[in-house]
C-alpha cells in the first residue's frame, strides 16, 4: 500500500498570551487574503480597460509574495504574523483561483472576521510535535488535547478557530491501512430520506435534529433577528447558534465515520451510485414536508446537513476503502428504483411510494430502498464481471449554486468559460 496523507485534528490549548497572538496572526492572514484578492481584481480591471482578454496568468504567488516586504514596511503589524503563514495564505489563494478556473469551485470570496479564521504552516522545519505539545512559530510550545496518537510524518499544520476555541490540524503522511474481513460485496442505496440501506437488508439512519433541537434552533434564530446588528448581544446569540449547529453537524459526521469504517473493513467490494449521472434536485422535494414556515426552515437545515452528510460519507468511504483494500464501484443509478430486483421488470409504476416496491410483472413486494440496493449491487457485479475498473469517481453533492465573480468583473473580466462554469 502506498503512502497517503491524512488529516488529524485536535483541540489547541493556548494560554491567553498565545491566544492573542493567534487572533492577531489570523487577522493578518485574513487582511492579506482580502488585500491580494482586491489587488488581483484591480489588475484585471486595469488590463481589461487596456483591451486585454485573458487574466488567468496576470498575477500569482510569485509576484504577490514579492510585494510582501513592502507591505510589511507599510503595515508593520503584518510582521506579527509568521512570515510562512502569510506566504501560505497567498499560495492558498493561487490554489483557490486555479480551482475556480478549472470549474471545480466557486469564485474565491472575501473573508470576514471570525469566519473560518485559519493559519497554515507549510514547512515542517518551522514546527515540531512532541507528545501533547506542538511548537509553532511566534507562539512557541503550545499544548493540545491529545485525543488520539499523532501517527505518520507531519507535513504541515493548520491552526483554525472553531467557535471560542482553536484547533490544530496535522496533515500527516504515512501508511494508514485498515483491516478487511473480506465479506461478500454489498450494494448501498443512499436515500433521499436520511438513511443508507444495504443490499443485505440493513438500514442505518443518520441522526436528524430532534424536536427539542428544532425548537432551540428556531428560538436562537428569532432571538438573533431581534438583536441589533453589530451589537455584542447579537454576536453572543449568533455564537450560540453556531455552536448548536456545529454540534448537530459533528453528530452526523460521527455517524458517517462509524458506518463508513464498518463497511470498508467488512466487505471485499462496495457498490454505490455514481452521482455524476444523477441530479440531486429530486431529493430536495422528497424531504420537504408540508410547506409551513417552520417546517420549511427545519427541513432546509436538515436537507443541507443530509446533503453534506452524504457527500462526507461517500468521501470517507472512498478513502477508507483505499486503506482497507476494499473495491469501491460506482454504477449508473438510472432505473435502480423502478426495476424489480427479482425479475428485472422495469416500470415507473413498480414503485408504489417512497417506501414500497411492488412489481407489476411478478408481484415481488419489498422495501423500495432495499430493492434499489439489490439492483445497485447487481449493476456493480456486472461492471466488475466485464473487467470494469471499479474505481469510484470522486464526486460530491452540490447543494448550492457556485459563487460567481463580482459583477464588476463580468462579462470580460473573467474568461467566459470559467464564468459559465461558475
Ligand atoms: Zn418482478
Amino acid at each position: 500500500m502506498s503512502r497517503t496523507l491524512t488529516g488529524l485534528r485536535y483541540r489547541l490549548r493556548p494560554h491567553p498570551g498565545q491566544e492573542r497572538i493567534l487572533a492577531r496572526s489570523a487577522g493578518a492572514c485574513r487582511w492579506l487574503w482580502n488585500w491580494a484578492l482586491a489587488y488581483r481584481e484591480d489588475l484585471w480591471l486595469a488590463a481589461r480597460s487596456a483591451g486585454a482578454r485573458g487574466f488567468r496568468g496576470s498575477t500569482g504567488y510569485v509576484h504577490l509574495s514579492s510585494l510582501l516586504p513592502g507591505l510589511k514596511e507599510r503595515y508593520p503589524w503584518l510582521s506579527e504574523a509568521p512570515h510562512h503563514a502569510l506566504q501560505a495564505t497567498l499560495r492558498d489563494q493561487d490554489r483557490a483561483f486555479s480551482s475556480f478556473f478549472a470549474g471545480k469551485s466557486g469564485y474565491p470570496r472575501y473573508r470576514r472576521k471570525g469566519e473560518r479564521d485559519s493559519i497554515r504552516f507549510p514547512d515542517p522545519k518551522q514546527f515540531a510535535v512532541d507528545g501533547d505539545w506542538v511548537k509553532i512559530p511566534k507562539l512557541g510550545w503550545t499544548r493540545f488535547r491529545l485525543s488520539r496518537p499523532v501517527t505518520g510524518r507531519v507535513r504541515n499544520i493548520t491552526l483554525s478557530r472553531e467557535g471560542a476555541h482553536w484547533g490544530v490540524s496535522f496533515c500527516a503522511e504515512g501508511q494508514f491501512s485498515l483491516p478487511n474481513r473480506g465479506l461478500p460485496a454489498v450494494g448501498l442505496d443512499l436515500g433521499a430520506v436520511q438513511s443508507v440501506t444495504t443490499s443485505d437488508g440493513r438500514v442505518v439512519s443518520f441522526p436528524v435534529t430532534t424536536p427539542s433541537e428544532d425548537r432551540r434552533l428556531r428560538w436562537l434564530q428569532r432571538k438573533a433577528s431581534r438583536r441589533l446588528k453589530g451589537s455584542a448581544r447579537r454576536s453572543r446569540t449568533l455564537a450560540g447558534l453556531a455552536k448548536l449547529k456545529r454540534h448537530l453537524v459533528n453528530r452526523r459526521r460521527d455517524a458517517a465515520h462509524k458506518l463508513s469504517t464498518r463497511l470498508a473493513t467488512a466487505h471485499a467490494a462496495i457498490v454505490i451510485e455514481d452521482l455524476k449521472l444523477r441530479r440531486m434536485t429530486a431529493s430536495a422535494a422528497a424531504t420537504t414536508e408540508e410547506p409551513g414556515r417552520n417546517v420549511r426552515r427545519k427541513s432546509e437545515l436538515n436537507r443541507r446537513m443530509l446533503a453534506h452528510g452524504l457527500s462526507d460519507f461517500r468521501r470517507m468511504l472512498a478513502y477508507k476503502c483505499e486503506r482497507s483494500g476494499a473495491r469501491l464501484v460506482a454504477v449508473d443509478p438510472s432505473f435502480t428504483s423502478q426495476t424489480c430486483s427479482q425479475c428485472k421488470h422495469c416500470a415507473p409504476g413498480n414503485r408504489k411510494s417512497q417506501a414500497v416496491f411492488l412489481c407489476a410483472a411478478c408481484g415481488h413486494h419489498a422495501n423500495a430502498d432495499l430493492n434499489a440496493a439489490l439492483n445497485i449491487l447487481a449493476a456493480g457485479q456486472a461492471v466488475t464481471a466485464q473487467g470494469g475498473s471499479g474505481v469510484a469517481p470522486a464526486d460530491e453533492l452540490r447543494t448550492h449554486p457556485r459563487r460567481r465573480p463580482p459583477a464588476r468583473l463580468a462579462p470580460t473580466g473573467i474568461p467566459a468559460k470559467a464564468a459559465a462554469a461558475a
